[in-house]
């Protein structure tokens, strides 16, 4: 069987020196703002004889984007500033014509 797809490797851990970072998938916390944001099954690797954490910085990327608003989206809202809607009813014009 051979599993060339992406499966993070096991490191040694640079916290205890003895342990092996496992690849696990944990439960992070994270705030944003007041918030408590938790995210469940997120890829890290965890010491087997420490405990010591360490996550996957493309992972962190990719939640920082999640997290941050305006992420992805450039300035699409500052630009243009939408008119007013207006009710748009070709019906309803028995008591208003101008
Ligand atoms: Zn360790």
């Amino acid at each position: 069987m051979s599993e060339d797809e992406f499966i993070p490797r096991s490191f040694p851990c640079n916290e205890c020196h003895s342990g092996i970072l496992q690849p696990r998938h944990i439960t992070y916390f994270t705030w944003l703002g007041n918030e408590l944001i938790t995210v469940p099954h997120f890829p890290a690797w965890v010491c087997d004889v420490c405990g010591k954490r360490e996550y996957d910085e493309k992972a962190i990327n990719w939640l920082n984007m999640l997290l941050d608003p305006n992420a992805g989206k450039p300035n699409a809202k500052s630009r243009r500033p939408l008119p007013h809607p207006k009710p748009r009813t070709g019906t309803s014009r028995t008591a208003h014509d101008s």
